[in-house]
C-alpha cells in the first residue's frame, strides 16, 4: 500500500534528509572530543546527537512552539524516525524527557516547572529518568512503598526504585512515591520531580542480558524534594502516572516500529545473500513476519491520524500495538539469529544476537504483555476481569 505524503511532508523529509547528510558526520567525530567523556561511548554519541538536533531546531518536533518545540505534526515524528534510521543516526538519548516527562509537565506542571525544566530537556542539558518500578511493585505499580513525608515546605523521601533506565546519568527523576498510606492505594500516591544530584541518592547499574547497563537500582535515603516540585496534586499521582504510560506506549513506539521496518529490510537482504546455505525453507516464516511488520506500520499510521484529528491522549488501542510490536520484533530477531547462527559467527551474528537479547525486555517494559492483554480485554473489549 502506498502512503501519499503532502507537499509539506515531502519538503520536511527532504530538508531533514539533507541536514543529516551534512551534519551527522559531526557526531561520528572522535569520541575523545565529546563533552561527556565519562559516559560510555554510545551514550555520549547519542547525547551529542541530541544537542546537535537542538542547536539546529530539530528537537521537540511535536512540542508546541511556546515550549521551545517546532510545533510540528505527529506524522513528522514518523518521518524523523524513518530518516534517522535510514541514515543510521543515533536514537534520541534523552527520550524519557522528550517523549514522556515533557508532555506530562505540559499537561500537569505549574508554569514555573514548565519554564524551568522544558527548555533544558530539549537541549539535552538535563537528563531524566523515570522512577516508577520497585522490587515489590512492577505490574502492580499501585503497591509501591517508597514514602514521601511532608515536613514544612518539603517532602523527605525514602525507598528503593529498580530498573531505572538512564538513572546513572540522570539529573532528575520523574518519581512516584506514597504520600498517604491510609488512603486506598491508588489514591495515596504523588508524582514528584526529584533532583538526582543530591546526598541520599545512590545509583547502582544493573547489567542486562544484552551486556549493556542501561538500567539501575536507585536507593533513596532521606532525599529532599521541595513542595513546589509536586507534579499535579498531592495524592493525585496515579492519574499523572497513567497519562505518562499512555505516552510511553504510543508516541514512543513510533520510533520503535520504524526500527522494526529497518530490521526487516536487513533480514530480507541477509536471507537473499545466504539463500543456498540456509537449512530448510524459511519463506513462510519470513513472509509471516513481513506481513506483521507491514500491518503494524499501517496500524501506527492509523493511530497517528486518529491522534492528529482530535485533542486526546492515546487510548487502550495502543496496548494492542505494544504487544504486536514487541512480539513481532522477538520473532524477527529470533529467526535472524537462527539464520546467522548457521554461518561462522561474524559481526552480523553479533548484531542479531544483541538485537534478539534486547528484544526480550520489550515485552516487559512499559507494562508486560500480560498486563497489556488484561487492559485490552477489560478496557478495550469490555470483558469481565
Ligand atoms: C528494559 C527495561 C527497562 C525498564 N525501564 C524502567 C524505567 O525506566 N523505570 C521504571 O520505573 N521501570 C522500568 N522498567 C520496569 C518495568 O516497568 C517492569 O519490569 C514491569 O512493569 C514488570 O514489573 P516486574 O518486573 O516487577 O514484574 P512482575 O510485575 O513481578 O511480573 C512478573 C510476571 O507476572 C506477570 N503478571 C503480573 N501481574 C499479572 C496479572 N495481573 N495478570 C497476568 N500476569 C501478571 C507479569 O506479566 C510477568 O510475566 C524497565 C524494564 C525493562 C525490562
Amino acid at each position: 500500500m502506498e502512503i501519499y505524503e503532502t507537499l509539506e511532508e515531502q519538503a520536511f523529509r527532504k530538508e531533514f534528509r539533507q541536514w543529516l547528510v551534512q551534519y551527522l558526520p559531526e557526531v561520528s567525530a572522535d569520541l575523545h572530543s565529546l563533552q561527556d567523556a565519562k559516559m560510555d561511548p554510545e551514550s555520549a554519541r547519542r547525547r551529542e546527537f541530541d544537542r546537535l538536533l537542538y542547536r539546529h531546531g530539530w528537537a521537540g518536533l511535536t512540542w508546541p512552539r511556546e515550549y521551545g518545540g517546532r510545533g510540528g505534526r505527529l506524522y513528522q515524528l514518523l518521518i524523523f524516525a524513518e530518516e534517522t534510521a535510514r541514515a543510521q543516526a543515533p536514537e534520541v538519548f534523552n527520550r524519557l524527557a522528550l517523549g514522556i516527562v515533557g508532555p506530562v509537565l505540559m499537561r500537569y506542571g505549574t508554569e514555573a516547572q514548565k519554564s524551568h525544566y522544558l527548555p533544558k530537556m530539549l537541549a539535552s542539558e538535563d537528563i531524566w529518568c523515570q522512577g516508577f518500578s520497585e522490587p515489590n511493585a512492577g505490574s502492580d505499580l499501585a503497591a509501591l512503598s517508597t514514602r514521601a513525608i511532608r515536613k514544612g515546605s518539603e517532602f523527605v523521601v525514602n525507598g528503593q526504585k529498580i530498573w531505572t533506565t538512564l538513572g546513572q546519568y540522570a539529573d532528575y527523576c520523574f518519581l512516584l512515591a506514597r504520600t498517604s498510606p491510609d488512603k486506598p492505594k491508588h489514591r495515596g500516591i504523588t508524582a514528584f520531580i526529584m533532583n538526582m544530584r543530591q546526598d541520599g541518592i545512590t545509583v547502582r547499574p544493573i547489567r542486562q542480558i544484552n551486556g549493556s547497563q542501561e538500567f539501575n537500582e536507585v536507593f533513596i535515603n532521606d532525599a529532599v524534594i521541595s513542595a513546589d516540585q509536586v507534579i499535579g496534586d498531592v495524592d493525585g499521582g496515579w492519574d499523572v502516572a497513567m497519562t505518562a504510560l499512555s505516552f510511553e506506549r504510543s508516541t514512543n513506539f513510533i520510533n520503535r516500529q520504524v526500527r522494526l521496518t529497518e530490521d526487516l529490510t536487513r533480514l530480507l537482504s541477509y536471507a537473499r545473500a545466504h539463500r543456498e546455505h540456509l537449512a530448510g525453507d524459511l519463506t513462510e516464516q519470513i513472509v509471516d513476519i513481513a506481513i506483521s511488520v507491514h500491518s503494524l506500520r499501517l496500524t501506527v499510521l492509523r493511530h497517528i491520524a486518529e491522534l492528529e484529528n482530535g485533542d486526546r491522549i492515546p487510548g487502550p488501542e495502543n496496548n494492542a500495538s505494544k504487544v504486536f510490536w514487541s512480539e513481532t520484533h522477538q520473532q524477527l530477531a529470533s529467526l535472524a539469529l537462527a539464520m546467522a547462527g548457521e554461518q561462522p559467527h561474524d559481526a552480523e551474528y553479533s548484531q542479531w544476537a544483541f538485537s534478539y537479547l534486547s528484544s526480550l525486555g520489550e515485552s516487559i517494559y512499559a507494562g508486560t504483555n500480560e498486563i497489556q492483554r488484561n487492559i485490552i480485554a477489560e478496557r478495550g473489549l469490555g470483558l469481565p476481569r
